[in-house]
């Protein structure tokens, strides 16, 4: 009731009609927009097009966010706006978008989408559970609009005319800072399931509330996660962990029961003292460096998220008779092999991940020549941030990290001087190692890996 007030009040027309408002009600400079979309709208709209600025961006520039990118949504046909631009390129299978090169700029646009489930002829491919396999209409503006998720999302900005056209109350939600499904939650969700985890997702980074109807089904569908391709699932999940909210965002998934579908294993090792106080300093970490502008690595990251499950199967093995580094390297893998059938972890993550945890246990050799070997790894500096969390979290003793740190800022005499004696069978097994180099495969692992 407030929201359609606030609306008729924003300049609502009738209704199913789109409001148009004004600067004066919606206040986006016209300035805040990127010089790459201005011109490609504008360019749009000198050729007779419908262009305007969409989707996130309108809702960030409304809600007082800094944009990350500016997509573009208009009435031309893919091949029109191809002809609109010299520098441009039509991608995509699904749908097809273009792609318009603006200086530094990539400007993402989009053809308005089509409605779907109204009539037969544009009902989309679905699977069982009514997940949308395929939908490549074309459409109007207003079935566009209808086919975003929420209402904050489905905000069109027209930076020529400096007006917002609004189709679903979207100006409303956004200033009493809800986030609204557009449509039935329930069928949207079923539709695309990855729709749950980006409310989660949106309402931790705009610090918004879940309108109640659009929260309630969630805890209900959760499970539908698990029909989503695996390779989505990981875009996904890498957006929500690197949004600079993932210990919000994480949370919340937990609230509403999300986490079990999206890391199976991720509600174990919360529920694991250490595992949790682990994750929580990892998440930390990652936000406080998405805020400073930092990189942020999808391998360290994993390979936190993992690391507990990775020790309660390396015990477990241990316990059951296997050598300490064999059964590391076998905890890794099979902790690997859970995941990937959920989440489709890139090659080159995996990579990345196993790096980082193999090289753990050689932080605890530090006489000989080891320590110095060790420095010589090429993810020598994440495998040490890596040790640091963990001592952080309690799980190896301060000692360790204070030496490493002390041996890192140490000169060479010092370094020396530093190193641990070496003990008596450590020398003996190096001696017999020395005399039969070919070793099993076994022992070559006992060692220290690689
Ligand atoms: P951000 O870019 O901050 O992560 P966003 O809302 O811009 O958030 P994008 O993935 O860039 O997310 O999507 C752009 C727009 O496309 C959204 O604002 C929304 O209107 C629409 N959209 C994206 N994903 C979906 C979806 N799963 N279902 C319906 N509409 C969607
Ligand atoms: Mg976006």
């Amino acid at each position: 009731m407030i929201r359609k007030l606030i609306s008729r009040v924003l300049g609502r027309k009738s209704a199913g009609e789109p409001a148009e408002i004004p600067h004066s009600k919606h206040g986006i400079r016209r300035d805040a927009i990127s010089s790459g979309s201005w011109r490609t709208v504008e360019t749009l709209q000198e050729k007779g097009y419908k262009a305007f600025v969409v989707g996130g961006a309108v809702r960030d520039l409304l809600a007082g966010i800094k944009p990350k990118d500016f997509d573009v949504a208009t009435n031309a046909t893919p091949e029109q706006v191809r002809q609109c631009f010299r520098r441009s390129r039509i991608i995509g299978r699904r749908f097809q978008i273009v792609h318009v090169m603006m200086g530094q700029e990539t400007i993402e646009v989009t053809t308005f989408r089509g409605h779907h489930g109204q009539q037969d002829s544009h009902r989309a491919q679905t699977d069982e559970q009514g997940r949308v396999l395929r939908d490549n209409v074309f459409g109007s503006q207003k079935e566009d609009a209808a086919r975003r998720d929420f209402t904050v999302n489905a905000l069109y900005y027209d930076p020529v005319a400096e007006t917002v056209v609004d189709y679903h109350h979207g100006l409303a939600d956004l200033k009493q800072k809800t986030l609204r499904m557009i449509g039935d939650p329930a069928t949207r969700y079923r539709e695309d399931p990855v729709r749950m985890l980006r409310a989660v997702r949106l309402a931790a980074k705009l610090d918004f509330s879940i309108e109640t109807g659009t929260r309630q089904p969630i805890g209900e569908l959760a499970e539908l996660i698990e029909n989503v391709p695996p390779s989505r699932l990981f875009d996904e999940m890498l957006k929500l962990l690197t949004s600079g909210h993932a210990v919000k965002c994480l949370q919340r998934l937990r609230a509403e029961g999300l986490h079990r579908g999206v890391l199976p294993l991720l509600d174990v090792i919360l529920e694991q003292p250490l595992g949790e106080r682990f994750v929580t300093l990892a998440l930390e970490n990652t936000d406080r460096r998405v805020h400073e502008g930092k990189p942020i690595s999808p391998g360290f990251l994993f390979a936190t998220l993992l690391w507990h499950e990775v020790l309660g199967r390396w015990e477990g093995l241990k316990a059951g008779g296997a050598r300490p580094i064999p059964a590391l390297f076998q905890a890794m893998d099979d902790v690997l092999d859970v995941q990937a059938e959920k989440l489709a972890i890139t090659r080159r993550v995996a990579g990345d991940i196993k790096d980082i945890w193999a090289l753990q246990p050689r932080f605890e050799q530090r006489s000989g020549k080891r320590p110095y070997g060790l420095l010589e790894q090429p993810r020598f500096k994440a495998g040490l941030d890596f040790l640091l969390m963990r001592v952080q979290s309690g799980e190896v003793p301060d000692e360790l990290g204070q030496w490493w740190g002390a041996f890192l800022a140490a000169d060479g005499e010092g370094r020396a001087a530093m190193l641990l004696p070496q003990k008596p069978d450590e020398k003996k097994k190096r001696r017999r190692r020395k005399r039969k180099p070919a070793a099993t495969h076994d022992d070559a692992h006992d060692e220290a890996p690689e």
